[in-house]
């Protein structure tokens, strides 16, 4: 059996380094709680609706695939396949 770390698959271009942080997830939990803050409200709900379907766009965009570098703070992209490996490790975890 492989066994795939999400750290490991993706390292930083410029360092080397494995210390690297993507946004993609957080960036989606605050659109959604927000989105579902505002559905609280009747005045709300137009702008709760938008900002859970900016959720849902910000997980398909091709921005979910920045990474930031802990050690340089270099920011750099990967290949949708390596985010997508990386996203599995994530919810296996
Ligand atoms: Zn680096």
């Amino acid at each position: 059996m492989r066994e795939t770390k999400g750290q490991t698959l993706v390292h930083c271009p410029q360092c080397g380094e494995n210390k690297v942080k993507n946004h993609a997830p957080a960036i989606f939990q605050v659109l959604m709680l927000v989105g579902v803050l505002m559905c609280f409200t009747i005045e709300g709900i137009p702008f709760g609706i938008a900002f859970i379907i900016g959720a849902i766009i910000s997980k398909k965009s091709k921005a979910r695939l920045k990474f930031t570098c802990q050690e340089c703070k270099h920011s750099f992209k990967v290949q949708e396949q390596v985010y997508e490996e990386y996203s599995q490790y994530l919810k296996a975890n």
